[in-house]
């Protein structure tokens, strides 16, 4: 298949890897792609959120299927633009994106279709923000409603900061105010043709900077999968995705259909245990970051059948994947300053030797080829990703790589997974 790949994250590295190891042999273009990706594909010089320009491109040169990795191009209509030229493409249009692009719309279609999720109040003025406040209590939690690339969020147990963080934002637009739930979060992938799903591996990311999830939000630090402690709640981890299946991902694809607005592509189920109970904190339209790393090193089948078939409408033709027992798991190298403000144009080191560890792979995330030397161009610079026959394996592939690899001021968490494998 001649595949078109958009997005320059450690997840489209990670996605195109997994293509890449697949028995057939595919022709894989991406856009606009990164040092890493590179290497295992053609990159094509297309603006990727640009939905004519996308749409002619896959057309003009006769791509098989489109494989939407960020949520920006989602958001900007790529999908349908795509769609509209009858070109199969892995990712929802621009009215199903709103799950993810609109966190007021992702509670209203919730509570259509009868989700369990926290208590949440739309507020368009201070005092609104502080009356929704007051009835929710502490530990605060304040949502801008657009995407904020991650720091629209505040979840604090001071008021003076979760009022000012709603007064900055308020400008924009409402902001959300939320009830707090309290409990270990799981990320589950759904891939969905717009009337089915089929479930993916859990996996949890680590949001915070620093170890023991202290410090600021991030993008994601690192997570693995899959999650042994979900079969002391769930009797299995089998029983855990069957649960999320039925309630919260069939009933959600279900209310978008009969919207109008079917989404196809990659549901991503943020939740949170809490009580005894499965409750959604968010949605995503697209395959998350970090955890698409440690998920699709373990899936077995092919991944271009899963997304062609999901893209095509024609998922009810495949069985439910399935994954290896094997342990993952992926630890963030940052640059110095983030998420703050990041140094970059550092150069990199030591990425060969990382890679060439058995178990061990590399996926980039912000790397640019500068004259021959691998630079670092961004906050979260690149994943290392190992596999082993358990956490404690897993988890020492990972450090000996990090320890290889070479960035001045790079910073990482040292105890990714560290629970899992004791
Ligand atoms: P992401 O970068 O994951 O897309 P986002 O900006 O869309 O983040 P959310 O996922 O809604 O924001 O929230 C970010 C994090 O804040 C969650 O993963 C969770 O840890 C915490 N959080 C959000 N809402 C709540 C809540 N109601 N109760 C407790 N914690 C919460």
């Amino acid at each position: 298949m001649k595949i078109l790949v958009l997005g320059s994250g450690a997840r489209e590295h990670a996605i195109i890897l997994s293509l890449r190891g697949e028995e057939a042999a595919h022709e894989i273009l991406a856009a606009p792609g990164n040092a890493g990706i590179a290497q295992v594909a053609t990159i094509v010089d297309l603006a990727e959120s640009d939905p004519v320009a996308v749409a002619d491109y896959a057309n003009t040169h006769l791509v098989d299927l489109v494989v939407i990795g960020p949520e920006a191009p989602l958001v900007a209509g790529v999908a349908d633009a795509l769609r509209e030229r009858g070109i199969p493409v892995f990712g929802p249009g621009k009215a199903a994106a709103q799950l993810e692009g609109s966190k007021a719309f992702a509670k209203r279609v919730m509570e259509a279709a009868g989700v369990p999720t926290g208590r949440a109040a739309r507020a368009a003025t201070l005092a609104q923000v502080s009356a929704a406040l007051e009835e929710y209590g502490a530990p605060y939690v304040v949502k801008a409603d657009g995407l904020a690339a991650g720091k629209g969020v505040i979840v604090t147990s001071e008021l003076d900061a979760a009022l000012a963080h709603a007064e900055a934002y308020l400008p924009s637009g409402p902001v959300l105010v939320e009830e707090f739930l309290s409990g270990p979060e799981v990320s589950l992938f759904f891939i969905s043709d717009g009337d089915r799903v089929v479930p993916l591996s859990p996996a949890q990311d680590f949001k915070r900077l620093l170890d023991g999830d202290a410090g600021p939000n991030t993008g994601g630090m690192g997570a693995y999968s899959p999650l042994p402690w979900l079969a002391e709640d769930f009797g299995s981890e089998a029983a855990f995705v069957e649960l999320v299946r039925r309630t919260i991902a069939e009933p959600v694809i279900r209310q978008l259909d009969a919207e109008g607005t079917p989404f196809i592509g990659l549901l991503y189920a943020g939740l949170i245990l809490t009580e005894g109970e499965v409750k959604v904190i968010e949605f995503n339209a697209r395959f998350g970051d970090p955890e698409t790393q440690v998920v699709l090193p373990r899936l077995v089948e092919p991944l271009s059948e899963l997304l062609l078939a999901a893209a095509s409408g024609h998922l009810e033709d495949l069985p439910d994947p399935t994954f290896r027992p094997d342990a993952a798991v992926t630890v963030v190298l940052a640059s110095e300053g983030y998420p703050a403000g990041p140094l970059t144009g550092r150069e990199l080191s030591g990425i060969d030797a990382a890679d060439a560890l058995d178990g061990v792979h590399v996926a980039h995330a912000a790397t640019a080829d500068r004259d021959g030397k691998l630079i670092a161009t961004g906050g979260r610079v690149l994943n290392v990703v190992a596999t082993g026959v358990d956490f404690a394996d897993a988890r020492s592939r990972a450090y000996a790589a990090l320890g290889l690899i070479g960035l001045q001021g790079g910073q990482f968490r040292t105890d990714i997974a560290a629970r899992v494998a004791s």
